[in-house]
């Protein structure tokens, strides 16, 4: 149909096909193993699943109270206080969301104003730069470190100013599974300790951590959580991306102006879900059980590439794994996963799309959250590129 607006004034004019859109289509066209966008290929655990559909037979049917159900919101705070030590009040300061993402925007829609700045370190995942400009802000981009994507701290102080009005990190990090510090997170405090700079903390991969590393939640110090936004994804936790389940934690005065925008933009969230997670998040095992799981997934994985021609430092946390093919091909990261895709029968992402400028430092994210069986056919193919 066309459109009888002559003029459409884009919001956002030169937004690209999303790249987990571009290469899940290619891996279907070309009948590839798709491991390029991050979801599992295994379903969550049969008991949750029943939990979902007793909750349906029950009759949990009809609209959740706006915030979400006070039962899950009591397990959450108690999940945060058991893992962080930190006391989030569950009716004034939870509120259950669309995933993750609808929590990203709405903060960052109830806290950014017209031509204000927001600090997004690169690579970023894709959500947060177009809800940014969507409300008139303007991102600040700063390049990570390109060997091992740490912080240079200096280069971030220097980009703070009297326009910052936010700060969104990402840990563990999606794509490079960096994870902060405690060192980093003491850091970040220290800069922003005195400033009216929001901080919005995307953790959905808070229980993917690996080896002796440690995720250091925004929560767990207080001077970070009393201005921050901590954003979590059940969809990460528990298998099931395609519920679109997540939650957000911030103190009550910023709560509030949160859930201004969150009860016109949605109101609430799926209710039956909701009843499930309440009862299946009183197990704690439930999620303090995921770092063992995937980190099993990643040694597979990376003992089965040992011999290729790929360079990688296993991943910290997150279930990506970096790869490094500058030893096999000079072509651009773009046209190499689309070789790899179309030519071997395997779907993985180029990291360009998400870096400062697009810069191409040759390489690749595959996704682990696999099973056994995908896992050792992918390795395979990675070995004889
Ligand atoms: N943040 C990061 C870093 C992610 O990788 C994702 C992707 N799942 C999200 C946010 C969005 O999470 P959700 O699917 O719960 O909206
Ligand atoms: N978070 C997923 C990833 O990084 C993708 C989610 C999406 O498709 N938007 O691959």
């Amino acid at each position: 149909m066309k459109s009888s607006a002559q003029n459409i004034n884009s919001k956002l004019p030169k937004l690209p096909e999303s790249i987990f859109t571009t290469m899940s289509l290619l891996a279907k066209e070309y009948n590839a193993i798709n491991i390029s966008q991050g979801f599992p290929n295994f379903d969550p655990d049969p008991v949750l699943i029943e939990l979902v559909a007793k909750a349906m037979r029950d009759g949990h049917n009809q609209y959740a109270p706006l915030g979400g159900i006070y039962t899950l919101k009591e397990v959450i705070a108690e999940k945060i206080s058991l893992l962080y030590g930190a006391n989030y009040h569950p009716q004034s300061e939870i509120t259950v969301t669309v995933g993750a993402t609808q929590a990203i925007f709405t903060a960052i829609s109830a806290m950014v104003w017209p031509n204000d700045e927001v600090i997004v370190l690169k690579p970023a995942y894709d959500c947060y730069e177009p809800a940014i400009k969507a409300n008139g802000g303007i991102p600040v981009l700063i390049q990570l470190n390109e060997k091992d994507y740490t912080i240079d701290w200096d280069e971030f102080k220097a980009h703070l100013n009297k326009k910052t009005r936010m700060v969104i990190i990402n840990t563990p990090h999606n794509p490079s599974g960096m994870v902060f510090s405690s060192s980093d997170m003491l850091m970040l405090q220290s800069c922003l300790k005195g400033t009216d700079i929001i901080l919005l903390s995307d953790e959905v991969y808070e229980h993917i951590v690996f080896d002796k590393h440690t995720h250091e939640s925004a929560s767990k110090y207080p001077d970070l959580a009393s201005r921050s936004f901590v954003c979590a994804s059940f969809g990460k936790t528990f298998h099931a991306t395609g519920w679109k389940m997540g939650y957000c934690a911030a103190p009550a005065e910023l709560m509030k102006e949160f859930q201004k925008i969150h009860e016109f933009n949605v109101f609430c969230v799926n209710h039956p879900f909701q009843r499930a997670l309440a009862e299946y998040l009183k197990q704690p095992a439930h999620y303090l059980d995921l770092g063992p799981f995937y980190q099993q997934k990643r040694d597979l994985f990376l003992n089965a590439i040992q011999d290729s021609r790929f360079k990688f430092t296993p991943t910290r946390g997150t279930y990506f794994q970096l790869l490094d093919f500058s030893e096999i091909s000079d072509e651009s990261d773009i046209a190499f996963t689309e070789r790899l895709t179309k030519e071997f029968g395997i779907a993985t992402i180029p990291i360009s799309v998400f870096n400062k400028d697009l810069v191409d430092n040759k390489q690749i994210r595959i996704c682990f959250a696999k099973t056994p069986e995908t896992i050792l056919e992918s390795a395979e193919i990675i070995s004889a590129i």
